[in-house]
């Protein structure tokens, strides 16, 4: 048997196209565009290439995207002032600050400083706390994407299914299990400390590795049948000397053999994260007037 794949570029294209109808009906019942900042410290070159395809993507769904680039050096007062003037402002509805930043400024202080109904990228303690109340927030780019693969792959009623997630990130794992726990699973969450954890994930119909470990999830852990969905990016050498290839944490051909359903990597969870930021940009403007939250994602 092999893996029905999980295609999370085509599903990002169709989201997008959703939320560029969504941004549209929005503008003509409120006359207002749904603005996101997205603020880069720094010269880090992959951050750069990031930034760079959210406000690429950001204006392709009819959005305004303001942006950023302040230098490696700046102090954590002049970056606070940026974040308080963000927030006060009516035309940005969403902020993002690309991290990591570099060493000498605070990140959770600057993260704490966003107010909660502009955190779009859901890192806020408020939005982790709604998360975990049940109630309406924004919840981080990578967990609601993994959902959205998950429930399109499975169907909307998941409910009494055990589900694994690998990996306790405050950015990944913790929300996922959050997410999952809400749709009525079974919920076990595994870490370095975890023991046995091939056994853990063998009882597992859905799994969710984010670990960071290249091609650590074998075939053998996997309980024929599972979805599988693969978080990790990871650089190893590839087969031509001198070149990488980007892996998942999950070994993909192995996997595919016993798995019903599977996220490749790249082309799997990752082009959903931007897609996610935009769609949590449209909802925060929603509810900044006090709109309910845009039914059709
Ligand atoms: P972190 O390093 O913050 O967390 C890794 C987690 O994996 C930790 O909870 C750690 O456990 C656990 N872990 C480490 N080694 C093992 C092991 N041998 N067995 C079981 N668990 C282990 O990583 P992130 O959550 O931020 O990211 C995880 C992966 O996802 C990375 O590859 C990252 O690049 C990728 N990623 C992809 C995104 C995308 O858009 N597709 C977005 C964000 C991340 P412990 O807590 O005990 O240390």
């Amino acid at each position: 048997m092999t893996a029905r794949v999980i295609d999370g570029k085509a599903y990002a294209a169709k989201l997008r196209g959703l939320i560029g109808e969504g941004v549209e009906s929005f503008k003509s019942e409120t006359g207002h565009v749904p603005g996101l900042a997205v603020v880069l410290v720094g010269e880090d070159p992959a951050s750069r290439v990031y930034v760079a395809n959210k406000a690429k993507q950001t204006v392709e769904v009819g959005m305004a995207s303001f942006e950023y680039k302040l230098p490696a050096d700046t102090a954590q007062d002049t970056l606070v002032a940026l974040v308080d003037e963000l927030n006060a402002r009516d035309d940005v509805d969403g902020i993002l600050v690309q991290l990591p930043l570099p060493g000498h400024l605070d990140e959770l202080a600057v993260i704490d400083r966003i107010h909660p109904d502009k955190d779009v990228d859901g890192l806020h303690v408020v939005s982790a706390g709604r998360l975990v109340a049940g109630l309406p927030g924004h919840v981080s780019c990578t967990p609601l994407g993994c959902m959205m693969l998950i429930k399109d792959t499975l169907g909307a009623d998941i409910g009494g299914k055990e589900a694994v997630v690998i990996g306790r990130s405050i950015l990944v794992g913790k929300p996922v299990a959050q997410l999952l726990l809400a749709a009525n699973c079974t919920v076990t969450m595994a870490h370095s400390r975890t023991k046995d954890l091939a056994n853990v994930v063998r009882r597992a119909d859905i799994v969710v590795a984010a670990v960071g470990r290249a091609e650590m999830v074998k075939a053998d852990w996997i309980k024929p049948g599972a979805c599988v969905i693969d978080v990790g990016i990871n650089r190893v050498p590839s087969a031509v000397e001198g070149k990488t290839r980007l892996v998942g944490d999950v070994a993909y051909a192995e996997c595919a053999e016993v798995a019903d359903s599977i996220t490749p990597v790249p082309g799997g969870v990752g082009p959903m994260t931007i897609a996610c930021l935009l769609h949590n940009t449209l909802q925060a403007a929603r509810m900044r007037r006090g709109m309910e939250m845009d039914k059709r994602f």
